[in-house]
């Protein structure tokens, strides 16, 4: 497992937002996953060597991870269901509104190999009632680490190559639940040859079922470190 610290190769961030305060989501008996597909809109994001726009290719796999984890009985919420614009702000609202247990960030890059795990890049802070609007992840970040951690074991048992990073994104970092960004980018051979593109339908499957498998593993985990 290595960490870098590098941005998300799509990069495609708003404005910080204004100071706010928001208390830290209370524990729910619930298990809520909240799933972000990146871009939308106005915002098309980068683009896949087939000519597929990042927003599209985000939302097709949070429609294929919300399928599996609803039949598996998980209560998922989305950011958007179409091709709607959506600041960060709005993204991390939903997302701690819904007080949820997971919360993932999907973006597809043509950039690097396998799947990007990112969790923010902020420092971990104690838990309190109230942390500025755009650092609250920072009591959330050492369950966002075992999240990850949880992601990248399924992800690698798939068999698909794995880079773990630490970012910071306006959204993430605001986000009152263990929060990952998850970047699909495509299989590649040893060569570096690209064996499967984001957009392939088999990989996106493939991809999706061992990150679904990941938050059913990360949901009989106890909550507190
Ligand atoms: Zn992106």
């Amino acid at each position: 497992m290595r960490w870098i610290e590098r941005a998300l190769a799509c990069a495609a961030l708003a404005a910080l937002p204004a100071a706010a305060q928001q208390s830290p989501a209370a524990p729910s008996a619930h298990f809520v996953v909240v799933l972000d597909a990146a871009h939308g809109g106005t915002d098309p994001g980068g683009r896949l060597a087939g000519g597929q726009a990042e927003k599209a290719a985000t939302l097709a796999l949070s429609v294929r991870l919300r399928s599996l984890l609803a039949a598996r009985g998980i209560a998922v919420v989305t950011t958007r269901e179409s091709d709607t614009t959506l600041d960060p702000n709005s993204r991390a609202a939903i997302a701690n509104h819904a007080k949820a247990q997971v919360c993932l960030s999907l973006h597809v890059s043509e950039s690097g190999s396998g799947v990007h795990l990112f969790v923010s890049s902020l420092a971990p802070a104690q838990s309190s009632l109230f942390l500025p609007w755009k650092t609250a992840q920072a009591a959330l970040v050492t369950r966002s680490l075992a999240l990850a951690g949880a992601l990248n074991a399924s992800l690698q048992h798939a068999g698909l190559n794995v880079t773990l990073g630490r970012t910071s994104l306006p959204g993430l970092d605001s986000m009152t639940c263990p929060a990952v960004a998850v970047e699909l980018a495509p299989e590649r051979a040893q060569d570096g040859t690209v064996t499967a593109e984001p957009d392939d339908a088999d990989y996106r499957a493939k991809a999706a079922a061992a990150l679904a498998a990941a938050v059913l593993e990360f949901r009989l985990e106890p909550r507190q470190p």
